[in-house]
């Protein structure tokens, strides 16, 4: 029997008249019928929240934890439909979709541990200041498709743990695991408080207009991102926009490739690339580059290809959907008729059968202000550079698109702390491959971001600090 899916709305289930289907996109085949929330769905539920939140609002941080740490228990107890699900949508292996349902579980465990308190800000003989923190409200969480459970339930978690009713908006691409376990989990916590709502960018944009919305938690691009700024602005709604990233990673001299080799190869090509802090451009000193560069395309041959059989290796995937392989089949067609220097991979068509398969491909050297090198690939194709001044390596390390993360592979320590410090993103990782950690508060500098989420600072971002200033 073919899966149902709902907009959860007030814990009730509601279909649509309206709906919408995914494509496989290791098969092509279609998936299931979706609901498109309509108009009315939306309002109700933004007045299901609105008045969730009297009462919701008003309960403590341990009631609250208490309740994160049984919507761990739901993601855990379905873990297997949902993976099952995950892996449909999204084209990941099996391994992969896990890591989706393990973070979910993950981060709700870690807000049922760790919240905002109280803060006496200062004390003399006639005054006490304690800052207190308060929810904002109606939390609209607009979510991308590359990774659909944490990223939609690190925004879910923060809002309810701060005493936020919290409307989730998945990708279109993506839309079934999230509404799924939005389904699962009601009756876990009062109506109104946790709900679901499916549609695409009308929906998105009509989030960001609304009145009775306090904030926008947006994940997506850097386009998209900065149209849902400008309307925001309109309502003076909070908003926190964690965006795109053209990561840079830089390979020094002392560098061991023995261990550095299999850790750029998953930065760049683990989940297709398609990881929103995956190296996406590799600086390697020109000392060891012949090496390091013939190394490289042993390890991804080995461990990322796609055999002619069709088989894919657990970690490597097709890209998500027909608009992301177009626009990194679009990439590499660049690098071909440029006469870039493909060193492995490179072929877009006819990769296999059917479903939005590209190849791991490695462009050497391609020149600074190609697409390749400027533009977020967001798949699976990485070019290795070249570079000798420690200076220069930085000034071309940073642009404006790649403020999210980056990474340094030295055996000197100094250095490559030196160089981390030096570089203009919301994290570095030093001898590892990108990979954010719950209690890191992660953000984007210039264009990959506008505030940020994650670890304990990540929650201010969903709360009003108030200062209570007592007479002695
Ligand atoms: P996208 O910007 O196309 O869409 C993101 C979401 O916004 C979707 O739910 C979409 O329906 C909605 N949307 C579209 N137009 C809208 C509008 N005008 N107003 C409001 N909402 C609208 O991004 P995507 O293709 O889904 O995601 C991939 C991008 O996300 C990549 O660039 C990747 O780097 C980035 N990303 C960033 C992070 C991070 O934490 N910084 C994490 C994952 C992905």
């Amino acid at each position: 029997m073919q899966p149902q899916f709902y907009n959860v709305i007030n814990d009730e289930l509601r279909g649509s008249k309206e709906t919408h289907r995914v494509i496989d996109p290791r098969t092509e085949e279609e998936l299931w019928p979706c609901p498109v929330a309509t108009t009315q769905d939306f309002e109700d539920a933004v007045a299901a929240a609105q008045k969730a939140f009297t009462s919701w609002s008003q309960t403590t941080v341990a009631e609250r934890q208490a309740l994160l740490v049984k919507l761990a228990d739901v993601i855990r107890d379905n873990a297997e439909e949902l993976a099952s699900i995950l892996m449909r949508e999204t084209g990941k292996s099996k391994i992969v979709a896990d890591i989706d349902i393990q973070a979910g579980i993950a981060q709700c465990l870690y807000y049922s541990q760790n919240a905002l308190e109280d803060e006496i800000q200062h004390e003399d003989a006639t005054t006490k200041v304690v800052a207190t923190h308060v929810p904002l409200g109606v939390v609209a969480a607009i979510c991308p498709w590359n990774f659909p459970l944490i990223l939609s339930n690190v925004k879910v978690v923060c809002a309810l743990v701060t005493g936020n009713c919290v409307i989730v908006k998945p990708s279109p691409f993506t839309p079934y695991a999230v509404s799924r376990w939005v389904e699962l989990s009601r009756g876990v916590l009062p109506p109104g408080v946790f709900q679901v709502l499916n549609g695409g960018a009308d929906l998105g944009a009509a989030m960001t207009l609304h009145p009775g919305i306090a904030k926008i938690s947006f994940t997506g691009t850097i386009g998209v991102g900065k149209r849902v700024l400008a309307a925001c602005a309109k309502t003076l709604k909070k908003v926190t926009l964690e965006l795109a990233g053209n990561d840079a990673c830089i390979v020094c001299a002392d560098a061991d490739l023995d261990k550095v080799v299999p850790c750029v190869a998953s930065g760049g090509f683990f989940n297709a690339g398609q990881v929103c802090v995956a190296s996406k451009r590799v600086y390697v000193h020109e000392s060891i580059y012949d090496e390091f560069l013939a190394r490289l395309v042993r390890e991804v041959e080995a461990q990322y290809a796609i055999r002619e059989d069709g088989f894919a290796p657990s970690v490597f995937g097709p890209l998500d959907n027909r608009a992301q392989f177009e626009v990194v089949k679009g990439i590499i067609e660049d690098c071909k008729s440029k006469g870039y220097n493909i060193v492995t991979g490179g072929k877009t068509e006819g990769v296999t059968g059917k479903g939005f398969w590209l190849p791991p491909t490695i462009v050497s050297k391609p020149p600074e202000d190609s697409r390749l090198v400027q533009e977020e690939q967001f798949g699976p194709v990485l070019p290795i550079l070249s570079w000798s001044d420690e200076d220069d390596v930085i000034r071309r390390s940073n642009l404006a698109n790649a403020g999210l993360g980056a990474s340094v592979y030295s055996s000197d320590l100094a250095q490559a702390e030196r160089i981390a410090r030096r570089l203009e993103a919301g994290g570095v990782w030093i001898n590892q491959p990108e990979r954010p950690n719950f209690a890191a508060y992660f953000g984007g500098m210039k264009d990959s971001g506008f505030g940020g989420e994650m670890g304990k600072q990540g929650l201010l971002s969903y709360v009003y600090t108030k200062c209570l200033h007592f007479a002695k």
